[in-house]
Protein backbone atom coordinates (compact mmCIF):
# COMPACT_ATOMS: atom_id res chain seq x y z
CA UNK A 1 0.00 0.00 0.00
CA UNK A 2 1.25 3.37 -1.36
CA UNK A 3 2.41 5.64 1.34
CA UNK A 4 -0.05 8.82 2.02
CA UNK A 5 1.59 11.76 0.94
CA UNK A 6 -0.26 15.14 1.35
CA UNK A 7 -1.02 16.61 -1.96
CA UNK A 8 -3.44 19.77 -0.73
CA UNK A 9 -2.73 22.81 -2.46
CA UNK A 10 -0.45 21.50 -5.03
CA UNK A 11 -0.73 22.01 -8.80
CA UNK A 12 -0.66 18.79 -11.51
CA UNK A 13 -1.03 20.19 -15.11
CA UNK A 14 -4.57 21.55 -14.84
CA UNK A 15 -5.63 20.52 -11.53
CA UNK A 16 -5.22 21.84 -7.83
CA UNK A 17 -5.16 18.90 -5.38
CA UNK A 18 -7.89 20.27 -2.82
CA UNK A 19 -8.19 16.98 -0.10
CA UNK A 20 -8.14 13.86 0.38
CA UNK A 21 -11.20 11.76 -0.21
CA UNK A 22 -10.64 8.24 1.17
CA UNK A 23 -8.51 5.35 -0.40
CA UNK A 24 -8.85 2.33 -2.69
CA UNK A 25 -7.07 -0.73 -1.60
CA UNK A 26 -5.54 -1.46 -4.97
CA UNK A 27 -5.01 1.80 -6.07
CA UNK A 28 -4.34 3.82 -2.76
CA UNK A 29 -5.43 7.75 -1.83
CA UNK A 30 -7.84 9.49 -3.57
CA UNK A 31 -8.05 13.54 -4.30
CA UNK A 32 -10.47 15.93 -5.00
CA UNK A 33 -8.77 18.23 -7.42
CA UNK A 34 -9.95 21.37 -8.93
CA UNK A 35 -9.36 22.11 -12.91
CA UNK A 36 -8.20 25.72 -13.93
CA UNK A 37 -11.61 25.29 -16.02
CA UNK A 38 -14.05 25.24 -12.76
CA UNK A 39 -15.20 21.71 -12.83
CA UNK A 40 -14.14 19.05 -9.91
CA UNK A 41 -12.56 15.44 -10.61
CA UNK A 42 -11.37 12.89 -8.37
CA UNK A 43 -8.16 11.08 -9.11
CA UNK A 44 -5.88 8.86 -7.46
CA UNK A 45 -2.37 10.14 -6.09
CA UNK A 46 -0.42 8.12 -8.06
CA UNK A 47 -1.71 9.03 -10.95
CA UNK A 48 -1.37 13.03 -9.89
CA UNK A 49 2.19 12.37 -9.08
CA UNK A 50 3.25 10.83 -12.51
CA UNK A 51 1.35 12.96 -14.34
CA UNK A 52 -0.87 10.47 -15.71
CA UNK A 53 -3.94 13.01 -14.84
CA UNK A 54 -4.00 16.39 -15.74
CA UNK A 55 -7.48 17.67 -16.07
CA UNK A 56 -11.03 17.03 -14.79
CA UNK A 57 -11.74 15.02 -17.67
CA UNK A 58 -11.15 14.38 -21.93
CA UNK A 59 -13.91 16.84 -22.63
CA UNK A 60 -11.78 19.39 -20.73
CA UNK A 61 -11.94 22.75 -22.70
CA UNK A 62 -8.46 23.12 -21.52
CA UNK A 63 -6.90 19.73 -22.75
CA UNK A 64 -4.43 20.74 -25.31
CA UNK A 65 -6.77 18.70 -28.24
CA UNK A 66 -9.58 20.83 -27.69
CA UNK A 67 -7.44 24.05 -27.49
CA UNK A 68 -6.10 23.19 -30.80
CA UNK A 69 -9.68 22.76 -31.94
CA UNK A 70 -11.10 26.05 -30.67
CA UNK A 71 -8.28 27.98 -32.47
CA UNK A 72 -8.77 26.23 -35.65
CA UNK A 73 -12.30 27.03 -35.09
CA UNK A 74 -12.03 30.51 -34.23
CA UNK A 75 -9.82 30.55 -37.35
CA UNK A 76 -12.39 29.44 -39.61
CA UNK A 77 -14.90 32.12 -38.31
CA UNK A 78 -12.50 35.11 -39.33
CA UNK A 79 -11.68 32.54 -42.74
CA UNK A 80 -16.44 33.14 -42.68
CA UNK A 81 -15.40 37.38 -41.81
CA UNK A 82 -12.84 37.36 -44.95
CA UNK A 83 -15.31 35.63 -46.97
CA UNK A 84 -18.04 38.07 -46.06
CA UNK A 85 -16.07 41.05 -46.67
CA UNK A 86 -14.62 39.88 -49.50
CA UNK A 87 -18.05 39.10 -51.34
CA UNK A 88 -19.73 42.51 -50.45
CA UNK A 89 -16.57 44.99 -51.28
CA UNK A 90 -14.30 43.14 -53.44
CA UNK A 91 -15.21 43.29 -57.40
CA UNK A 92 -12.53 40.98 -58.45
CA UNK A 93 -14.05 38.15 -56.41
CA UNK A 94 -16.49 35.56 -58.25
CA UNK A 95 -19.21 35.94 -55.43
CA UNK A 96 -19.41 39.72 -55.69
CA UNK A 97 -22.01 39.94 -58.83
CA UNK A 98 -24.43 37.54 -55.96
CA UNK A 99 -23.67 40.20 -52.81
CA UNK A 100 -21.79 43.60 -53.28
CA UNK A 101 -23.06 43.70 -56.84
CA UNK A 102 -27.07 43.53 -55.79
CA UNK A 103 -26.43 45.63 -53.31
CA UNK A 104 -25.38 43.75 -50.55
CA UNK A 105 -23.16 45.14 -47.72
CA UNK A 106 -21.49 43.98 -44.60
CA UNK A 107 -22.35 47.01 -41.75
CA UNK A 108 -19.33 49.25 -41.38
CA UNK A 109 -18.95 47.91 -37.92
CA UNK A 110 -18.22 44.10 -38.85
CA UNK A 111 -16.38 45.29 -41.91
CA UNK A 112 -13.79 47.33 -40.07
CA UNK A 113 -13.10 45.14 -37.39
CA UNK A 114 -13.07 41.18 -36.88
CA UNK A 115 -13.67 41.41 -33.13
CA UNK A 116 -16.72 43.14 -33.14
CA UNK A 117 -17.98 40.67 -35.26
CA UNK A 118 -16.70 37.86 -33.16
CA UNK A 119 -18.42 39.44 -30.29
CA UNK A 120 -21.52 39.75 -32.34
CA UNK A 121 -21.05 35.77 -32.99
CA UNK A 122 -20.09 34.88 -29.52
CA UNK A 123 -23.44 35.91 -27.84
CA UNK A 124 -25.28 34.63 -30.35
CA UNK A 125 -24.95 31.24 -29.95
CA UNK A 126 -21.67 30.59 -31.58
CA UNK A 127 -18.80 28.70 -29.81
CA UNK A 128 -15.50 27.11 -31.12
CA UNK A 129 -16.72 24.04 -32.56
CA UNK A 130 -20.27 24.16 -32.62
CA UNK A 131 -20.92 24.33 -36.55
CA UNK A 132 -23.07 26.68 -36.97
CA UNK A 133 -23.67 29.01 -40.18
CA UNK A 134 -24.91 32.18 -40.39
CA UNK A 135 -27.93 32.86 -42.23
CA UNK A 136 -29.39 36.51 -43.47
CA UNK A 137 -32.86 36.62 -42.42
CA UNK A 138 -33.83 38.57 -45.52
CA UNK A 139 -32.26 37.76 -48.24
CA UNK A 140 -31.79 40.98 -49.70
CA UNK A 141 -30.65 42.54 -46.54
CA UNK A 142 -27.34 43.39 -45.32
CA UNK A 143 -24.63 41.50 -43.71
CA UNK A 144 -25.08 43.42 -39.97
CA UNK A 145 -26.15 42.18 -36.83
CA UNK A 146 -30.35 42.90 -37.26
CA UNK A 147 -29.98 40.51 -40.27
CA UNK A 148 -27.56 37.77 -39.23
CA UNK A 149 -28.09 34.69 -37.04
CA UNK A 150 -26.71 31.38 -36.50
CA UNK A 151 -28.61 28.15 -37.18
CA UNK A 152 -27.53 24.61 -37.06
CA UNK A 153 -27.48 23.93 -41.00
CA UNK A 154 -28.41 25.39 -44.30
CA UNK A 155 -31.08 23.24 -45.03
CA UNK A 156 -33.05 23.98 -41.92
CA UNK A 157 -32.51 28.05 -42.49
CA UNK A 158 -34.03 27.41 -45.52
CA UNK A 159 -36.71 25.50 -44.58
CA UNK A 160 -37.57 27.62 -41.93
CA UNK A 161 -36.95 30.98 -43.41
CA UNK A 162 -39.44 33.92 -43.32
CA UNK A 163 -38.78 37.25 -43.75
CA UNK A 164 -39.88 40.61 -41.93
CA UNK A 165 -41.93 41.82 -45.19
CA UNK A 166 -43.32 37.42 -45.55
CA UNK A 167 -47.13 38.68 -45.32
CA UNK A 168 -48.02 35.77 -47.33
CA UNK A 169 -47.50 33.07 -44.84
CA UNK A 170 -45.73 30.69 -46.81
CA UNK A 171 -42.37 30.38 -47.69
CA UNK A 172 -40.20 31.83 -50.26
CA UNK A 173 -43.62 33.82 -51.06
CA UNK A 174 -43.64 37.40 -50.96
CA UNK A 175 -45.69 40.22 -51.66
CA UNK A 176 -44.63 42.71 -53.98
CA UNK A 177 -46.30 45.53 -54.68
CA UNK A 178 -49.69 43.76 -55.75
CA UNK A 179 -48.21 40.86 -57.05
CA UNK A 180 -46.41 38.07 -55.48
CA UNK A 181 -43.11 36.77 -55.70
CA UNK A 182 -41.82 33.37 -55.50
CA UNK A 183 -38.02 32.69 -54.43
CA UNK A 184 -35.82 29.64 -53.27
CA UNK A 185 -32.43 30.22 -52.01
CA UNK A 186 -30.06 27.80 -53.01
CA UNK A 187 -26.83 27.66 -51.66
CA UNK A 188 -26.91 31.69 -50.19
CA UNK A 189 -28.09 32.38 -53.64
CA UNK A 190 -31.78 33.91 -53.61
CA UNK A 191 -33.29 32.97 -57.01
CA UNK A 192 -36.41 34.78 -57.81
CA UNK A 193 -38.93 31.92 -59.60
CA UNK A 194 -41.18 34.54 -61.07
CA UNK A 195 -43.61 37.23 -59.93
CA UNK A 196 -47.35 36.06 -59.84
CA UNK A 197 -50.72 38.02 -59.38
CA UNK A 198 -52.06 35.44 -56.85
CA UNK A 199 -50.28 34.16 -53.84
CA UNK A 200 -51.73 30.33 -54.83
CA UNK A 201 -49.81 30.81 -57.92
CA UNK A 202 -46.26 31.87 -56.42
CA UNK A 203 -46.87 29.05 -53.77
CA UNK A 204 -47.10 26.51 -56.77
CA UNK A 205 -44.30 28.19 -58.72
CA UNK A 206 -42.11 27.47 -56.11
CA UNK A 207 -43.88 23.89 -55.13
CA UNK A 208 -43.00 23.34 -59.08
CA UNK A 209 -39.14 24.25 -58.92
CA UNK A 210 -38.67 22.24 -56.26
CA UNK A 211 -40.00 18.96 -57.87
CA UNK A 212 -38.58 20.04 -61.37
CA UNK A 213 -35.38 20.48 -59.87
CA UNK A 214 -35.38 17.31 -57.55
CA UNK A 215 -35.01 19.41 -54.33
CA UNK A 216 -37.52 17.49 -52.01
CA UNK A 217 -34.88 16.24 -49.92
CA UNK A 218 -34.14 19.65 -49.14
CA UNK A 219 -37.24 21.77 -49.60
CA UNK A 220 -40.48 21.03 -48.52
CA UNK A 221 -43.55 21.78 -51.00
CA UNK A 222 -46.78 23.56 -49.19
CA UNK A 223 -50.09 23.23 -49.84
CA UNK A 224 -52.19 26.17 -49.76
ZN1 LIG B 1 -11.34 20.90 -16.78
Amino acid sequence: MPKKIDLTEQRFGNLIALHSTGKNKREGSIWLCKCDCGKETTAFAHQLRRGGKKHCSHSCPLTPQRQKAQRHSRHLLYQRWLTIKSRCTNQNTEAFKDYGGRGIQICREWRDDFSKFRDWAESNGWKPGCNLQIDRIDNDGDYEPSNCRFTSSRENSLNTRTQNNNTSGYVGVYKHGKKWQARIGIKTRGIHIGTYLTKEEAVNARNKYITDNNLQHEYKTQTI
